[in-house]
């Protein structure tokens, strides 16, 4: 049933909630910002229709803070709740809360979510679907060292351990032969059980130069469902995407559709409602799930630059119960588009650097896109996540968005604390990057971080 969405409170902060607040302006829909004591001077809180304070600056007091976000939508009788990107917006008690205090949770149902935050849960659901997973254990791993080394022996040295509950690039172990098998397994599964609170681990092969290749999907509560085509997120730090790109050089239109169509195929097996992200691991031409995230991602407006799709809007049109209003033909990848994270820390030792920007200027022009909350004289506080803004271009080819981006980090001029905008540059000069293709590891190699 279709039932239109009035106001939405964004349980986010940063660039992300000012994203949501422009989309549902462009919709007619009124917001709720809602914010730490840190936070009263962010864009969003000062241009939202209404702004409350969920608690002091730590997250887990104020945007990790369940009731007061639930109390905070009563009592500005907001309709339905956006999560973001991070914090509550993979927590399937969440979405469980928000709906059961009769509100719409902007995603997917948290019995899916449940399921897809459970790696071992999702991987079968995705083999059942006809996607492509890494050779692995198929399960948990039980605690008898025989079977395990067995079935080590038949993925082939290394393989790596993963914690069923894993996440944010914590709680896995390569590991390289058999004789530190047994003390691997123990030591993953203790460190699962006090992160993640679930000891259950699982084995994979470990693929050694992988590139990070994700699909885009877009479905709605009637069983139909889309794929905006791939990005490539390879250039990583510590398992942080620095530089996404879409579409993934090399990957041909027929592998983009198989490939696309696998992710549908799974979308409707379990019943998804929203946008989320197949996550794969691309090595020698083939594919293997890793993981799907039940959100919209840090790098989604690549996929916007290149498809034309307003991906927010229609994940809040998903929620608001309508049909999709694209059909997969409808989709075309138009050029090429590229998205650097900008970053408050030091470009070489990678420390946070919050303060007071003195003076920004934005880069701008044609094929330009710049997502951020900061302004001149705005204080990027200490107790969140280092991103400060994200600096997208498009162009008709890679070639000519590679020279765009470059111009566009030599235009921004953010001054009073450092960016990691030199990297950037840096990496936008790198041969291997401008032909493109380049693994996980790459990045690392280069800073000499391995
Ligand atoms: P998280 O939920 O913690 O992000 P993922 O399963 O997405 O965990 O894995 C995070 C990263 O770990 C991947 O992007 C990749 O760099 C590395 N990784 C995970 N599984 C494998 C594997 N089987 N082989 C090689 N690298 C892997």
């Amino acid at each position: 049933m279709e039932t239109p969405i009035k106001k939405i409170l964004i349980a986010n902060r940063g660039e992300i909630a000012l994203r949501i607040m422009r989309c549902c302006r462009d919709l007619g829909i009124k917001t709720v910002a809602v914010y730490s004591t840190a936070d009263r001077d962010l864009k969003h809180v000062r241009l939202a229709d209404e702004a409350v304070c969920i608690g002091p600056p730590a997250s887990a007091k104020s945007y990790l803070n369940v009731p007061a976000i639930i109390s905070a939508a009563e009592i500005t009788r907001s309709e339905a709740i956006h999560p973001g990107y991070g914090f509550l917006s993979e927590n399937a008690d969440f979405a469980e809360r928000v709906e059961s205090s009769g509100f719409k949770f902007i995603g997917p149902t948290s019995d899916v979510i449940k399921i897809m935050g459970d790696k071992v849960a999702a991987i079968a659901e995705m083999k059942a679907a006809g996607v492509p997973c890494v050779p692995g254990s198929d399960g948990p791993l039980g605690n008898d060292i025989n079977t395990n080394l067995k079935l080590a022996e038949q993925i082939g040295y290394p393989i790596i351990i993963k914690a069923a509950g894993g996440g944010g690039g914590r709680g896995m172990r390569v590991v390289r032969s058999e004789n530190e098998l047994e003390e691997s397994i123990a030591m993953t599964q203790n460190e699962a059980g006090a992160a993640f609170g679930n000891p259950i681990v699982y084995m994979e092969k470990f693929l050694e130069k992988p590139r990070h290749i994700e699909f885009q999907v877009v479905c709605d509560e009637h069983g139909n469902a889309i794929h905006l085509g791939e990005r490539d997120c390879s250039m990583q730090r510590r398992h942080q995407k620095v530089v996404e790109e879409a579409p993934a050089p090399g990957i041909d239109e027929a592998t983009r559709q198989d490939m696309g169509a696998r992710c549908v195929a799974a979308c409707k097996r379990i019943g998804y409602r929203g946008v989320g992200t197949f996550e794969f691991l691309f090595e020698n031409g083939e594919f293997y799930f890793i993981e799907m995230n039940t959100r919209v991602q840090v790098e989604h407006p690549v996929t916007e630059m290149v498809t034309g799709v307003d991906i927010i809007k229609e994940q809040i049109f998903a929620a608001e119960g309508r049909k999709l209003r694209y059909t997969q033909d409808d989709i075309k990848i138009n050029g090429h588009a590229f998205e650097c994270r900008i970053n408050a820390e030091d470009p070489v030792t990678f420390m946070p650097s919050p303060g007071t920007i003195a003076q920004y200027h934005p880069a701008g022009g044609l094929g330009v896109r710049v997502e951020t909350h900061i302004y001149n004289g705005y204080k990027v506080p200490p107790h969140y996540d280092s991103m400060i803004a994200k600096l997208i271009v498009t162009a008709n080819s890679r070639e000519s968005a590679l020279a765009r981006m470059r111009g566009a980090l030599g235009e921004v001029f953010i001054d009073g604390i450092k960016t990691n905008i030199p990297l950037h540059i840096d990496i936008f000069n790198d041969e291997a990057f401008q032909r493109g293709g380049t693994n996980i590891h790459y990045l690392e190699k280069k800073l000499g971080l391995d």
